[in-house]
């Protein structure tokens, strides 16, 4: 483990969790000459895709790259157009449509981590460290023990590892808790080309196609495929019902829910190419906090993991790890100073943010909708 003196000697950092949230912070202490090892479970970098395209908002995701110095690589990977976004009802009918040009450019999630990556000091991230625990140590400092036997021992321990956090109870005995919604996400390939009416439907950016309590959101892709998120009010072992090896049937279940819907939306299932894959949505209490401990906190999803339907998540994992990472810059003599400023910031922030987010479900997901998102895009206009 890399040694630096935030604590007035030689002191250790562990970032448990190498996603936006735990790399934002990495770089931003890099940037002020603060080294940190990030411990991911992950075998590589590479080992899985990263999902879906990313709104970068103004005041959170983008203050934090203007902190870690990659505003400029960050403009040069956004998706032109990628902003726009279309509201149909379940017959299809658009009821509002925009070009974007909001503030929030769309940027795929997979190439903003590896501009992440890529600005780290190398040997930064050890991959293929799972955290299984963190234990207190008599003399102050944390033990992070990793599923292959290893552990590291650290004054300052980060939990950037997530919504299944295992730093968190440390903290805090709150638990993740089933939002009433699981996503099923589909991917239609090269869309123009192969896909064009589904392309035409979800158009340049974002569809939002809402009603009946449930919903198709989808965007394109940077590779110009189509990413689909079919939003059903299902029970939290809904999907464990259905066999996902066995895609016909697993189309089936989701069609069930959109019975009446029209057929050119319909066809945002009808067509998926390669497997459907369950995402059932979790989240912690709005509001969550804990009190200081010493040499250890939380960032990100670990610390207020939140519904999707506000796009905050990963806009404020990473502004978490810009302000922590410029709390301990400025405070390099007294860590519990810098985390308690962190600490005292962020509780309200991400409390705002939960609680926006949790808005954004109810209104996506009413049985009028999509008349309250028409009515936000309408007075935004
Ligand atoms: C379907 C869906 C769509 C979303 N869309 C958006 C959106 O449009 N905009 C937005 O802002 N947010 C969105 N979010 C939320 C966003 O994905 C998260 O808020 C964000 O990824 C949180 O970042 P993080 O760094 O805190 O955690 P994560 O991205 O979860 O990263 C955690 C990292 O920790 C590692 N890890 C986990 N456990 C361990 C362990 N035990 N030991 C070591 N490493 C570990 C993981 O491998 C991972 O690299 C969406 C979420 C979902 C589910």
């Amino acid at each position: 483990m890399t040694t630096t003196d935030i604590g007035g000697g030689s002191r250790e950092i562990a970032i448990v969790g190498g996603g936006l949230g735990g790399l934002t912070l990495a770089r931003v202490l890099a940037v002020h000459g603060i080294a940190a090892t990030v411990y991911d479970q992950e075998p590589g970098p590479g080992a899985r895709s990263q999902g879906g395209m990313l709104d970068i908002h103004e005041e959170s995701g983008q203050r934090a790259l203007r902190a870690a110095g990659l505003l400029d690589e960050f403009h040069r990977i956004v998706l032109p157009g990628g902003d726009a976004t279309i509201v149909r009802d379940r017959n299809g009918t658009v009821l509002h449509a925009d070009g974007g040009g909001n503030g929030r450019p769309e940027v795929d999630r997979g190439q903003l981590r590896t501009l992440l990556l890529d600005s780290l000091p190398a040997g930064s991230v050890r991959w293929g460290a799972k955290a299984q625990a963190v234990q207190a140590r008599p003399d102050g400092r944390h033990e992070v023990v990793f599923a292959d036997g290893s552990s590291a021992v650290a004054d300052l321990v980060v939990g950037a590892d997530g919504a299944w956090s295992r730093v968190r109870p440390l903290l805090s005995a709150a638990t993740p808790g089933y939002l009433g919604v699981t996503f099923v996400e589909i991917d239609l390939l090269d869309a123009d080309a192969r896909h064009p009416a589904a392309a035409d439907v979800v158009g340049a950016g974002s569809l939002f196609a809402l009603g009946d309590g449930r919903g198709l959101l989808a965007h394109r892709e940077t590779d110009g495929s189509l990413h689909v998120y079919a939003a059903l009010p299902v029970p939290e072992g809904w999907a464990a019902g259905v066999d996902f090896t066995d895609r016909t049937a697993v189309r089936d279940a989701v069609l069930a829910h959109f019975t009446g819907w029209s057929d050119r939306l319909r066809a945002l299932v009808v067509e998926a190419d390669g497997p459907l894959v369950p995402r059932p949505l979790y989240g912690l209490p709005a509001g969550h906090r804990w009190p200081r401990v010493p040499g250890v906190t939380l960032l990100g999803d670990a610390a207020h993991l939140m519904s999707p339907f506000a796009g905050e998540g990963a806009n404020n994992a990473m502004f978490d790890g810009a302000e922590l990472g410029a709390a301990l810059a400025a405070h390099r003599g007294d860590v519990e100073a810098a985390l308690g400023g962190y600490e005292a910031a962020m509780f309200p922030r991400s409390a705002e943010a939960a609680a926006g987010s949790a808005e954004g479900m109810a209104m996506c997901l009413a049985p009028d909708a999509p008349a309250g998102l028409v009515a936000m895009f309408s007075q935004a206009a």
